[in-house]
């Protein structure tokens, strides 16, 4: 995740960002900054770093209050825990300046290490899988043939999108049962069903080996929205059923195309719709970066 406070602190920075991370070179080092569920996280990477250096450091995080940190080969990670406030960026940018000049200044000769071998030459930051790396040219190179090869596999994969679709229509079934059991026993139609439904057809989806990709996400909103309307019109069935104490299809298909009931009806499948819509749009938004992750590097953009 990337909120405005660091964006704006990378762009003073002269940093570069990606989908969630602000990135880029300060003096020698490697930066890293992200948001986490109620922390901001800065990772400095030094060309090197022993034993001195850490205890220096933790001197240094201790004189600024800060309690959480962990070592990386060849870095530091902070984290600044935020309880009630956003923790200032002010005090992130200063901290920041203190490491950094004490590694620049210990090893100013030095340049960072590529992520990938480890030799310390002139690289660069990309977003690999989900997270930034500074890669040299070599690694680059053998990454995107790696990557490409991946993907060629990934083309030759059988396209599956009818299982796909069958695993996706058959593990939503859960989300009919809650529907139903919510409408019958506490009269209210569990627009929360509608998570239940997406998930588990996401989940279904993959088990039956539907292929990844923007149609497929496209088949499991396809199938969440049908089951949605299954799930309402079989929730009033049920009621229907319970209060005539029979089970009565002709009656049931009379009652059902009463003008007042069909209205309600509608009304019922078009409100689960509006509410289950942002979710829909998120997951579908979830699906397809995934299928976008299995094809890209991509390049640290301008902040
Ligand atoms: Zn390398």
């Amino acid at each position: 995740m990337l909120w405005p406070g660091l964006k704006k602190l990378g762009k003073e920075l002269g940093l570069k960002r990606t989908n969630s991370e602000v990135v880029g070179m300060v003096k020698n080092c490697f930066i890293r900054m992200f948001d986490g569920n109620n922390k901001k996280v800065l990772e400095i990477f030094s060309p090197q770093i022993d034993h001195t250096d850490k205890i220096h450091i933790e001197g240094i995080l201790k004189q600024n209050k800060i309690k959480n940190h962990d070592w990386m080969i060849n870095g530091v990670r902070i984290i600044f825990n935020e309880y009630v406030c956003p923790y200032s960026t002010v005090k992130i940018k200063n901290l920041l300046f203190i490491l950094v000049e004490y590694f620049s200044q210990k090893y100013s000769d030095n340049i960072p290490q590529c992520h990938n071998c480890g030799i310390q030459k002139e690289a660069d930051i990309y977003f690999v899988g989900n997270t930034s790396n500074y890669i040299c040219a070599d690694c680059l190179k053998k990454m995107e043939k790696d990557i490409n090869n991946e993907y060629w596999e990934y083309k030759q994969l059988p396209t599956n999108y009818f299982s796909g679709f069958i695993g996706a229509l058959l593990f939503a079934i859960p989300g009919i049962i809650i529907t139903i059991l919510f409408f019958v026993f506490f009269h209210k139609l569990a627009a929360v069903s509608a998570l239940v439904y997406i998930a588990l057809g996401i989940k279904g989806y993959k088990v039956f080996k539907g292929k990844i990709t923007p149609l497929g996400a496209f088949i499991v909103i396809i199938v969440g929205l049908i089951m949605i309307g299954v799930g309402i019109i079989m929730a009033y069935s049920v009621s229907i059923f319970k209060k005539m104490k029979t089970i009565d299809m002709d009656m049931l298909i009379r009652i059902l195309k009463m003008p007042e009931v069909e209205e309600e009806l509608s009304m019922n499948i078009i409100l689960s719709y509006v509410i289950s819509s942002f979710l829909i749009v998120f997951q579908l938004f979830e699906m397809v970066k995934e299928w976008r992750f299995l094809k890209k590097i991509q390049k640290a953009r301008k902040i």
